[in-house]
């Protein structure tokens, strides 16, 4: 690791912290010539496997790209996508593989997209999971709806419990 100050050819790791999540490991480094110091974090390489074959390595950037056109028209953010594929980054650095299949990516999307914005979600996900016909997006929507009211009734017997 070349010292980012003075370009000397070694430094010296006088720290190594291992990230929360386990998934990255930051080291504190000194340069023995200019004495300075500098931060590197060193992660494990995650690679995509397209539908092709062709292994490239995971970006972000494809995961925003991938759902952008779902969002068009909805009131999503260009920070709001980074959010989601740094979410997405983490459940798939989680699961500590290596490697993993593209349509595996698309699967880790489809949670935080549908939390982010239902409609953007049920596009995506008619693409995605190769919806045929309109049962499969009333399947889905049903999906949705069923688990909103679980969600609404949950919190209403909370506000109940909260009374009593
Ligand atoms: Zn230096």
């Amino acid at each position: 690791m070349h010292c980012p100050f003075c370009r000397h050819p070694d430094s010296r790791v006088v720290d190594s912290r291992t990230s929360e999540d386990g998934s990255a490991i930051r080291r504190r480094r000194q340069c023995p010539k200019c004495m300075k110091r500098f931060t590197t974090i060193e992660t494990a390489s995650l690679s995509v496997v397209k539908r092709s074959g062709v292994t490239e390595p995971f970006s972000r950037e494809k995961v925003i790209n991938g759902v952008r056109k779902a969002c068009q028209g909805r009131p999503v953010s260009d920070d709001d996508l980074a959010v989601l594929a740094q979410k997405v980054e983490e459940s798939i650095r989680s699961m500590g593989l290596a490697e993993l299949d593209a349509y595996e990516v698309g699967l880790t999307i489809l949670g935080p997209l549908r939390e982010l914005d239902e409609v953007a979600y049920l596009r995506f996900a008619s693409v995605y999971q190769a919806f045929e016909s309109l049962e499969d997006f009333e399947a889905a929507i049903e999906l949705l709806r069923k688990e909103r009211e679980e969600q609404a009734e949950g919190e209403a017997a909370e506000a109940g419990s909260a009374e009593q």
